[in-house]
């Protein structure tokens, strides 16, 4: 059974525009960091905020962790020591591939795939604390 979702097209004019409401839109966002693939867009609370597209485990720490190698693989290193980051980082990919999730609704179109624009986000834990990764400069 697939359950009947309106997708809006975020080019559209009738797509939501108030600050606040969340919708599924017909394109899909991908997520750079994981590749989790989402529809939900949020729209910010003032209306210079524009739509957000958060990847769907942009809360969870090994999602920071991976942010925060792919950053530290973009900067010039040397040839042998990239190496060894390379695989340091597809063993990390390897370990959670089972933890990326996507969150789809609908049938949207996969021709029209733009990336997400939040790929990191913080819950406070139980005692209310940010994770270690919460004032990390990405
Ligand atoms: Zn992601
Ligand atoms: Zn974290």
């Amino acid at each position: 059974m697939t359950q009947a979702v309106k997708l809006f097209d975020i080019t559209d004019e009738d797509r939501p525009h108030k600050g606040g409401d969340e919708f599924r839109s017909v394109q899909v966002f991908k997520c750079w960091v994981c590749g989790a693939l989402t529809n939900k867009v949020f729209l910010g609370g003032g209306p210079s905020w524009g739509m957000r597209q958060v990847c769907p485990n942009a809360a969870a720490c090994w999602h920071h962790e991976l942010e925060v190698k792919l950053v530290w693989l973009a900067k010039p290193h040397p040839a042998s020591s990239r190496q060894e980051l390379e695989k340091e980082l597809e063993q990390f990919r390897g370990n959670h591939k089972k933890d990326v999730k996507d969150d789809l609704r609908g049938r949207p179109d996969f021709s029209q795939k733009h990336p997400v624009t939040t790929t990191s986000t913080f819950d406070k834990n139980e005692k209310g604390d940010y994770c270690e990764h919460s004032n990390l400069q990405l």
